[in-house]
């Protein structure tokens, strides 16, 4: 799954039993308040590939949508639902096919917030479920969670591939590597370098 912002998250407010960020009573947040990780990259990218159900502001406030400000709705090829949500701008609309990782809008403020953050959440038949275990980061504030390192992927991928050997930072070349395997995985790494 990817990250909805491409430089990493922080989590602002925790799925499940809370006190109203409005009330300070006890409710049930339906999803996770993120926020990312450099200020600057404001922009909100699908988790997963799908499409795109709902693309709108809801201003009736008769409507409990409404709540949800400026909002994006996506039906995920893993059979869930996700909803990006006080969104300051959208930048995909209904039906459209998008793929994981491509800006469905800008982070903001609309609707019920007290705050610039993205309100994530994600339902399997109808039901919120707790997205924090979906994108790895903890159910706590203040949690974060950084974005793969391209090295670190390829790292991962010559493991795969048999031609390092270890996990983390114990790597080794493993014996005997063919000269094809090795030229594969210096041209990633050559073109990650050296992208264009
Ligand atoms: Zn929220």
């Amino acid at each position: 799954m990817t990250l909805p912002f491409e430089s990493g998250v922080r989590v602002t407010s925790p799925f499940g039993l809370r006190a109203d960020p409005f009330t300070g009573a006890s409710s049930v947040h339906s999803g996770i308040d993120l926020v990312p990780l450099l200020d600057a990259d404001r922009t909100v990218r699908a988790a997963v590939s799908g499409s795109v159900t709902q693309s709108r502001m809801v201003t009736d406030p008769m409507n409990r949508t409404s709540e949800w400000g400026n909002y994006v709705s996506l039906f995920g090829d893993d059979g869930r639902m996700y909803y990006y949500c006080h969104l300051a701008s959208r930048a995909v609309a209904q039906g459209d096919r998008v793929e994981a990782g491509q800006p469905v809008g800008v982070e903001g403020q609309t609707g019920r917030a007290t705050g610039v953050h993205l309100h994530f959440e994600v339902r399997e038949n109808g039901v919120p479920v707790d997205p924090s275990s979906l994108i790895g980061v903890a159910n706590v504030p203040g949690a974060e969670k950084a974005p793969p390192r391209w090295y670190d992927e390829a790292a991962a991928w010559a493991v795969e591939e048999g031609i390092l050997r270890g996990t983390g930072d114990g790597l080794q070349l493993d014996e005997p590597c063919t000269r094809g395997m090795m030229v594969v995985f210096l041209h990633r790494l050559w073109k990650k370098l050296r992208p264009s």
